[in-house]
């Protein structure tokens, strides 16, 4: 009896967040920490650094609330792969980051991979395990690959070599025959890939003897995890940005997230499956449904060279979002558009400046309402399902004037998402691990 609760952890790209919830989704405990750098950019040790975030962020959990952890998930930035020894699952690299490019592996996978496939990119996880297959021979018997994510969830219950087909789909897996390809599987590293599952699935529970397991590993730390019941449960995880998307609970098709950060990215919950590489739009796998994504170049970036923070705001006060605006732009950072409109040549275009700040913010803001309401148009024609409702995530989603100016020119409900952070998404994941659904 008594109340069971749900952590979800992120581990981004400079340090790491915890969500405690309940079954109703109230947070009961947050926090954050930054990696700890014990040196330099270059002989980082990346994974050491993981680890001891992990274990510092269980001990930041409130002692009164570790006996009621029911579950635990985990995301990770999508692509930071590990090659790790299969009977230690100690690393036997340096962990290869989400943003690293092996351009000596790229024409080997396109040689193998169908044309324009996920995989065909430099940084993609496939390109990372064939540089360390032709770079080290020394290993390859006893190597493992790992997400991110899936070591991480190791440490906690310690089964090797399970992953989630949404880190999984940048090694190869298709989620759609739900296994590894042929053209794959005929490789000789095949055998370091790890078993794909949905997010949020129970993989086991938590290692009995993690405190002390982990008081070894912690030569000069001694922080010992006390108190977290043997019989939580560890599931499987996602990637940061779907993490990102759960986290707004848009869990119906037609339901979509627009991100307005630097740039502009949105996501439909779908139920067919698109990809366009022309665009750059392709769908992960959400259980029965697809999540489909498309990134734009424009977004607050440009904002943030024209204005401040505090000047956005102020004048964003005198703006009258039911007054359509007559200026149109598309505001670029540099030359080159992707998605909606894939033009590599695109010039930025933010002028005639009118006099007024107001009227030229307006007409900034509108004109980028216009490039996602063609974003979602294109998902539309391209066969995915209609957008009917979307929440809105990232720094641009505090400006409500925008919201309306959004609401108008998109024609739809438009809102702030409640939550966006993908540590919540992550403990949502880890409610489905012991909810089914
Ligand atoms: P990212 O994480 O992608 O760098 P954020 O989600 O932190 O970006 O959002 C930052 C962006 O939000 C900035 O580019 C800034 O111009 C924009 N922004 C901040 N305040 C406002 C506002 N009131 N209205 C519109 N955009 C804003």
């Amino acid at each position: 009896g008594g109340e069971r609760l749900y952590l979800g952890m992120d581990f981004g790209t400079s340090g790491a967040r915890f969500v405690v919830i309940d079954k109703e989704g109230t947070i009961h405990a947050e926090g954050k920490r930054e990696y700890p750098s014990f040196t330099k950019e270059e002989t980082m040790d990346w994974a050491g650094s993981w680890r001891m975030t992990l274990f510092l962020l269980l001990e930041d959990i409130p002692v009164n609330l570790r006996p009621l952890i029911s579950s635990i998930s985990i995301d990770g930035t999508s692509a930071t792969t590990l090659i790790i020894d299969s009977t230690t699952g100690e690393p036997l690299s340096k962990p290869l980051l989400y943003n690293e490019s092996c351009p000596d592996a790229l024409p080997i996978v396109k040689s193998i991979a169908p044309v324009n496939h996920t995989v065909c990119s430099g940084s993609s996880t496939l390109c990372k395990l064939v540089s360390w297959w032709n770079n080290d021979d020394s290993n390859r018997e006893s190597a493992l690959l790992m997400h991110q994510v899936d070591w991480l969830l190791w440490l906690l219950h310690g089964e090797l070599g399970v992953s989630d087909y949404n880190n999984a789909l940048k090694v190869g897996y298709d989620p759609e025959l739900d296994s590894y390809p042929p053209w794959l599987l005929s490789q000789p590293y095949s055998r370091l890939l790890p078993s794909v599952r949905a997010p949020g699935t129970s993989i086991g529970h938590l290692k009995k003897d993690i405190r002390r397991q982990f008081e070894l590993q912690m030569k000069f730390y001694k922080y010992a995890v006390v108190g977290l019941p043997d019989d939580c449960v560890v599931c499987t995880g996602t990637t940061d940005s779907i993490a990102a998307f759960l986290a707004a609970r848009a869990t119906k098709p037609g339901k979509a997230v627009t991100s307005l950060g630097s740039t502009l990215a949105i996501k439909l919950l779908s139920t067919s499956r698109i990809e366009d590489a022309r665009y750059g739009v392709y769908s992960h796998r959400l259980d029965d449904k697809w999540l489909v994504g498309g990134a734009s170049n424009t977004g607050g970036a440009v904002l943030r060279q024209l204005f401040t923070d505090q000047q956005l705001e102020k004048l964003s006060k005198h703006i009258n979002p039911a007054e359509a605006s007559s200026l149109d732009y598309y505001p670029l950072q540099s030359v080159g558009e992707r998605f909606p409109v894939a033009d590599p040549n695109m010039q930025p275009r933010l002028h005639p400046r009118p006099e007024s700040d107001v009227e030229y913010l307006h007409g900034i803001l509108e004109s980028i309402a216009r490039i996602e309401a063609k974003a979602y148009s294109l998902l539309k024609d391209l066969g995915a399902t209609q957008v009917d409702e979307v929440f809105t995530a990232g720094g641009g989603a505090k400006n409500e004037k925008w919201i309306k100016i959004r609401e108008r020119v998109l024609g739809l409900p438009v809102s702030r998402a409640i939550q966006t952070e993908a540590a919540y998404g992550a403990a949502l994941l880890a409610l489905k691990g012991v909810q089914g659904n």
